[in-house]
């Protein structure tokens, strides 16, 4: 019997103020707390938990950028004239994501999303590489699964690319062996579930149940296989209801600007990212965006204190916010209504990620402080 497992369970979108409306795992997880987020989407806050570094330092944050020299799509530019209805569908889109990731050799996450053909010859993609892997992180960090492999101790970890299930059945056979003392079981299925019904539904309830069996069952089995079994599970983020959506892509779309030859931008979900090409627009766009109602331009002190003042202006030279509970319908990443959605303000309630323990650890406040208790777990 080996003396000690330390297992840290990863739940994607697992929010605090989920964890405290649900009382969920209590008495499996008696030592909680809220841990505060990222501005950004799991693509920014999980580099941060796999590296302890900030986003302006480990350069991960959303997935689009405004391509530096030739954007890796420039082949698109032949599918421009497809109409949006049949280019925007899903189906389409995951064939012709999949069978571009392999031809741009991407390990990374991938994924088109609705972003429209026409612009995607101006873009870039940021996650070409996968970042659970070593070389996986932009500003070249090691993650944790490198001091994991440099310790004497035995360590798995979950694939990323499977769903739920196949990765707790792996996790359990890892267990059940005994070998293993550091394990990373990496879970999405909640964050899944709450865009799909937002956070008050009885699907969302049974998932919660489902898991919070799961994980109970978990341990149970490593409590037979160790002396000591040490259970953290923690997420990047929360979840928001959303509860009204912002037309303002489509708005934009009408001022006199043109893409490509005055400016670049990205729509995600929840922010715009603009990058301008001459002084004219950039003057009388920050004049327009000013006079939207939706939501609010960022300042550079704002982006500073939350990290994301990224070199060389990466990820945009603006951001355009929208307060929680909102949503652009459409925007490069949805076509339609999403009920649930994160990546706003991180210091919002509905934003908090958790971190939820069975024993005394470091504390753990903010992102980055479950990388150390990661590193200490293998010293
Ligand atoms: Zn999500």
């Amino acid at each position: 019997m080996k003396p000690r497992l330390d297992m840290f369970v990863f739940a994607d979108a697992l929010g605090w103020e989920q964890v405290q409306k649900r009382d969920y795992l209590k008495s499996l997880l008696p030592n909680r707390n809220r841990c505060e987020t990222l501005f950004g989407y799991s693509s920014t806050c999980d580099p941060t938990i796999l590296t302890g570094c900030l986003p302006y330092e480990h350069g991960h944050f959303s997935f689009f950028v405004k391509a530096q020299s030739e954007s890796p799509f420039e082949d698109f530019k032949a599918l421009a004239w497809l109409p949006d209805r049949i280019a925007a569908h899903h189906r389409v889109r995951n064939r012709i994501s999949r069978w571009y990731a392999q031809k741009l050799n991407y390990t990374g996450y991938f994924q088109l999303y609705s972003v429209p053909f026409s612009k995607l010859p101006y873009l870039d993609y940021t996650e070409k590489q996968d970042i659970y892997e070593k070389g996986g992180i932009i500003g070249g960090q090691p993650t944790i699964f490198e001091s994991w492999e440099d310790s004497a101790k035995v360590w798995c970890r979950s694939d990323w690319r499977l769903g739920d299930t196949a990765n707790i059945d792996h996790a359990r056979s890892e267990i059940e062996a005994g070998k293993v003392e550091l394990l990373y079981l990496f879970t999405a299925h909640l964050d899944a579930v709450m865009h799909r019904y937002g956070t008050n539904d009885p699907a969302v309830d049974a998932a919660f149940d489902d898991f919070a069996k799961k994980l109970t069952m978990l341990a149970d089995i490593a409590s037979r296989h160790y002396k000591e079994v040490r259970i953290h599970l923690f997420s990047d983020h929360g979840m928001s209801d959303v509860s009204s959506k912002s037309d303002m892509m489509l708005r934009w779309n009408r001022q006199p600007w043109r893409y490509g030859r005055d400016y670049t931008a990205v729509w995600d979900s929840t922010m715009a990212r603009f990058w301008f090409h001459n002084d004219r627009t950039r003057i009388e766009a920050l004049q327009w965006l000013t006079q939207q109602p939706d939501g609010q331009l960022l300042t550079d002190e704002q982006l500073e204190a939350w990290g994301c003042l990224f070199p060389d202006r990466l990820y945009g030279e603006y951001f355009y916010l929208l307060p929680a509970g909102s949503l652009f319908v459409p925007s490069f990443l949805n076509q339609r209504h999403v009920p649930g959605m994160h990546g706003y303000d991180p210091s919002h309630p509905d934003c908090a990620a958790c971190w939820l323990t069975n024993c005394e650890t470091l504390p753990v406040r903010s992102l980055p402080d479950i990388f150390s208790v990661m590193k200490e777990s293998c010293a």
